[in-house]
């Protein structure tokens, strides 16, 4: 469907074209005539579904109908898991707002880099993205008032709790008005996000886009049974031979990571690790790097790489398999974003065998297991 249609305004219509938006996805096309209507909305949604801008517009929409904020009074809080997905979420934002005759100014915040330069950036902040824990903290430091929330957001709410952010959030929801707009996004429906939903929500408007099934569709799946002495050679092998030029490889840990990381560079492949011993500084840099093409190889854990949204990457490897399906429809979906075709590899060890046949069952598809004794990998 068009987005013409949805009741956006001609300078949100503009920038969503320049962004090369044609179409509105399917979460969109239901949540941004709700949110415009003042409606709470539940998106039972994915990365990859469009839900970031199914929120960010209708926000910015509503934004351009009230006062500007006064200092440190935030009108719209959206609260997301990982720095990463501040970032990005930060970015949307910012680039769908360009247009609007008044000046929306959306800030992230994060943990792991100092408080100082963010509080001197937040005065006049009207969105702000934040993650639970820093969240709080500047509010203990006064930079930040909620009392003025007019919209909440709750990104990736299953994420957020799984990462035992369950305490903070209940304390924010505490500074929050009783009259706001709420927007939950979640990718399932749990415990604790169920009890959120009840308890937060005024009769929702629920959205289910169906993100799992459909993300493997355009996502051509291939695995190499190997052992694990050879899992090195096989990964430059495979590198080199399919000339990968941005490829994005998960590790289950961050010793493993800075391995191959490591290996990699001793065998002339550019390489960064994504990881949560990493600086901010690093991961930001690393991932810059990567996205601008200077670093062929980005090695990250799960957790380092939630939010990571990078338009049309080519190439995810599976250098070790996560222990659940989901983890493994989610890393895969890395690739074949936003319509675009991708291809994603998994590295099978014997003992991997069952495991990875439950993975298949779980996703609803089957994945070509390749052998690997007939490759040459003798100085590779
Ligand atoms: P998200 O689910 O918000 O992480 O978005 C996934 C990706 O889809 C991002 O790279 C967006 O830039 C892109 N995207 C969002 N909406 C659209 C749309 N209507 N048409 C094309 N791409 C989109």
């Amino acid at each position: 469907m068009s987005f013409s249609t949805l009741g956006l305004s001609q300078a949100l219509l503009k920038a969503i074209k320049e962004q090369g938006y044609t179409a509105a996805y399917p979460i969109q096309e239901q949540a941004i005539p709700a949110v415009l209507k003042g409606s709470d909305v539940l998106g039972i949604a994915q990365t990859g579904s469009g839900k970031t801008a199914a929120f960010a517009l209708p926000i910015l929409d509503l934004l351009q109908k009230k006062a500007a904020s006064r200092n440190r009074f935030v009108k719209a809080l959206v609260l997301v898991p990982t720095r990463e997905l501040a970032v990005q979420v930060e970015e949307t934002f910012y680039n769908l707002s360009i247009h609007l005759p008044q000046k929306v100014k959306t800030m992230a915040v994060y943990g792991g880099v100092s408080i100082n330069p963010q509080m001197m950036k937040l005065s006049g902040t009207d969105v702000l993205v934040a993650t639970p824990g820093r969240l709080l903290d500047l509010i203990d430091h006064n930079a930040v008032k909620l009392s003025e929330v007019e919209i909440l957001v709750l990104d990736e709410a299953d994420k957020m709790l799984n990462l035992g952010f369950k305490e903070e959030m209940d304390r924010i929801f505490a500074l929050l008005p009783a009259k706001r707009q709420n927007l939950l996004f979640s990718a399932t429906l749990g415990g604790d996000v169920k009890t959120i939903v009840d308890t937060q929500l005024h009769n929702p408007l629920t959205i289910e886009v169906e993100a799992e099934a459909s993300v493997p569709e355009l996502i051509d799946q291939v695995a190499y049974q190997v052992s694990t002495e050879k899992k090195g050679p096989l990964l430059r092998y495979l590198i080199n031979q399919e000339n990968m030029q941005q490829v994005l490889v998960f590790a289950s840990s961050i010793r493993t990571a800075d391995n191959i990381v490591g290996k990699l560079k001793k065998n002339g492949i550019e390489a960064a690790a994504l990881h949560g011993d990493k600086s901010q500084g690093a991961r930001t840099e690393a991932l810059k790097q990567f996205k601008a093409g200077k670093i062929r190889v980005l090695v990250a854990t799960d957790l380092a790489s939630r939010g990571i949204d990078i338009k049309f990457l080519p190439y995810v490897i599976n250098y070790e398999l996560p222990r659940s399906p989901k983890d493994y429809v989610h890393r895969i979906g890395r690739t074949g974003r936003a319509e675009a075709s991708g291809k994603a590899v998994s590295l099978i060890t014997p003992e991997d065998a069952h495991h990875f046949k439950i993975i298949q069952k779980k996703m609803g598809k089957q994945v070509t297991i390749l052998p690997t004794d007939e490759i040459d990998l003798q100085g590779v």
